[in-house]
């Protein structure tokens, strides 16, 4: 039999963040103490469909066919992809066929949830909780415990003290919710992800190191909340158990929002047909392309000349500062490989971290300012993995992860998975 996994997954927490906070959470500096904590490496786009997506089938999305948060159906409709789109075997249903038992609580892909050896709450994906619970007789006790999928984004911006109230509450029902299948439940593999992290970074990112920021003290309440439960969490874990904690991404201040879709009309590469477009099916034929969040640019034409030319556009954009706004572009077949290629974006623009690449339809300013602060940032997320040394070069990447937990537990690693075990 494999060994026991526990992984406490955190949305956008940052390795610089914990390294730097390490003396206020002496929970995380204990356990870090007893393992190796480094930076990894996301996924690109930096987004957390796609993250998680690399993370639970160990491919790249050219494979497991998730390229962003949103996208569009062949009317050039938009679509929400979850866990139905996936192109390549998840981790649960890996771990199902192999006669373990596996619990995922909130991970934000695994949505719907599946039929597995084990149990399934959805994440943020999933709206309504009675459709992301499985086995469906868990219900009951979920809302017994006032568990909720996530805290209202939508309330950030008209409400922030009840916003944060909900970030506290959702991750109170979590704790409860793991302490009840931690004394009840068997399990071979144990995934428990927190998204409160991602939405407090989100919208109180400019709180952190501002001590006199009204919501500075409650951020880092928010930090000790979640530290005090980490050191719960590892008393209560069964000692032989190997543990994991990881992030999916980082995260920096916003600088601007830059909307991609005013750059592109603006420049001369995209027209709609009507005034006020809802989805990019009403495009003007003379269009030659388009950008979907973030920085995911499609070419309605596969011509050298409009590709280069966008190119030099895009890397000669400057903020009213002057300052430069994109890092690199890539051609997808740069950074992707798989039978989903063609459903790739034809161009991938990565930012300069403070700019945060958006495609609102209706925007009409290029740069703006939100009451969003934080933004995810590629380089710096994190993993420990206890009681163990990980290989230090070259950097971890997120799609090292499934071949590393196969390692962990004394799996043979599948043929299909694409990064390296980093033991
Ligand atoms: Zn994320």
């Amino acid at each position: 039999m494999p060994r026991k996994l526990f992984v406490l997954s955190l949305d956008g927490t940052p390795y610089t963040l914990l390294k730097d906070a390490l003396e206020r959470l002496p929970n995380l500096k204990k356990l870090f103490a007893q393992g190796t904590f480094v930076q990894m490496d996301s996924v690109i786009p930096t987004i957390s469909s796609v993250a998680w997506a690399t993370f639970a089938t160990g491919v790249n999305p050219a494979q497991h066919n998730i390229f962003g948060f949103v996208d569009l159906d062949p009317h050039r409709r938009f679509v929400i992809p979850n866990a139905r789109d996936l192109g390549a075997c998840p981790l649960w249903q890996r771990f199902s066929k192999l006669g373990l038992r596996s619990i995922w609580i909130n991970l934000p892909i695994a949505y719907p949830p599946d039929s597995i050896n084990g149990i399934m709450i959805s994440g943020f994906l999933c709206t309504q909780l009675d459709e992301g619970v499985y086995p469906p007789e868990l219900l009951p006790l979920l809302h017994e415990l006032k568990y909720i999928i996530d805290a209202d984004p939508q309330r950030a911006q008209t409400d922030p003290d009840g916003f944060l109230e909900e970030l506290f509450l959702a991750l109170e029902g979590r704790r409860q919710l793991t302490w009840y299948l931690l004394e009840r439940e068997p399990w071979d593999f144990f995934l428990l992800h927190i998204m409160e992290t991602d939405r407090l970074h989100h919208f109180f990112w400019e709180a952190k190191d501002e001590p006199h920021h009204p919501y500075h003290q409650d951020f880092w309440r928010f930090y000790r909340e979640l530290d005090s439960f980490i050191g719960e969490l590892v008393a209560r874990l069964p000692q032989d158990c190997e543990l994991v904690l990881l992030s999916d991404h980082g995260f920096c201040e916003i600088t601007y929002e830059v909307e991609l879709n005013v750059f592109l009309r603006e420049r001369g590469f995209l027209r709609f047909a009507n005034g006020t477009p809802a989805d990019f099916s009403e495009l003007h034929p003379e269009s030659r392309a388009f950008g979907l969040i973030p920085g995911r640019i499609y070419l309605l034409e596969n011509s050298e000349r409009t590709r280069a030319e966008l190119i030099t556009a895009l890397s000669a954009l400057t903020d009213p500062q002057g300052r430069a706004v994109i890092a690199r572009i890539y051609h997808r077949e740069e950074i992707y490989s798989g039978s989903q290629l063609a459903r790739a974006p034809d161009l991938i623009a990565v930012p300069h971290n403070g700019f945060d690449l958006k495609a609102r339809l209706s925007a009409q300013k290029l740069f703006i300012k939100t009451h969003l602060q934080g933004m995810h940032t590629f380089d710096d997320a994190f993993l420990f993995v206890r009681n163990h040394r990980l290989i230090p070069q070259p950097k971890p990447r997120l799609i090292d992860l499934a071949p590393t937990l196969y390692t962990l537990v004394g799996l043979r690693i599948p043929d299909e998975f694409e990064g390296r075990s980093l033991l």
